[in-house]
């Protein structure tokens, strides 16, 4: 069985290069290294190599293999670097992050969601990550301020407007890669820290996340329910 899962990652990787998604080695070795079948309930552990989102529970989703490697692309982490994850879910992504900052490096990874960091904290222990990777409850639009600054910041979920408290927890020389914009659409943005502070943002794909609750977020689920209803886009 663990040899077909194998089989079926390296043929998904070898399409995403194909399709350009994958750009890089680094990347290209962490998405064959990290088995996206141990970050998935049971029940759609069979879908695992389709490249789409698969339910991970709690109304949440992991992202699809093809947006993991394009926004890590984006972000392009190296090893040593002090990476924060905003939206931990499954943990796969932190995986992947963890995958290539190595041992000299570290991922700290927020979830609002204590059931699923509990999930993500399962998933990461099994497949060797746990060692790498800090699993925290909180509300990540706000940062984690005990061990900023970062070198690299993603955030997983729909951003109204890019969370100031990231900007400013970002290195100089740092990156910072979020979907931004209104619900269900956004636009994954890229900001760049300059060596002498300042900001340099740049646009890249349309995509469809979940929603970023909290104080630099949505207020609530309600105000991000009504935005979408108000949106008039049915999804
Ligand atoms: N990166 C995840 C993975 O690899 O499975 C997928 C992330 S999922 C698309 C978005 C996650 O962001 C959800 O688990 C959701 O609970 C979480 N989330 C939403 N708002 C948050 C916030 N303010 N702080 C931390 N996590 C948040």
């Amino acid at each position: 069985m663990s040899s077909d899962f194998t089989l079926r990652r390296a043929r998904l990787v070898a399409i995403l290069k194909d399709l350009g998604y994958i750009r890089s080695s680094k990347v290209e070795r962490a998405m064959l290294a990290v088995p996206r079948e141990l970050f998935v309930p049971d029940d759609v552990r069979e879908y695992a190599y389709d490249d789409r989102p698969l339910p991970i529970g709690y109304g949440q989703t992991i992202s699809a293999p093809s947006i993991v490697a394009h926004m890590t692309e984006l972000l392009d982490p190296r090893p040593g670097d002090r990476v924060l994850e905003i939206g931990t879910g499954s943990g796969y992504q932190a995986a992947i992050l963890a995958e290539i900052v190595g041992y000299q490096g570290h991922v700290w990874s927020i979830e609002r969601i204590p059931e699923l960091a509990e999930f993500a904290r399962r998933n990461l222990e099994r497949t060797g990550y746990i060692d790498r990777v800090t699993v925290i409850v909180g509300d990540g639009s706000l940062g984690y301020k005990p061990e900023a600054p970062y070198d690299r910041i993603m955030v997983t979920a729909a951003a109204p407007r890019i969370p100031e408290p990231l900007v400013e927890q970002l290195k100089p020389g740092g990156r910072l890669v979020a979907p931004v914009g209104p619900l269900p659409f956004q636009v994954l943005v890229v900001v760049d820290k300059r060596e002498d502070g300042s900001i340099e943002v740049r646009r890249d794909l349309e995509v469809v996340f979940v929603p970023l609750i909290g104080e630099y977020g949505w207020k609530n689920e309600r105000e991000a329910i009504l935005q979408l209803s108000n949106s008039g886009v049915i999804i």
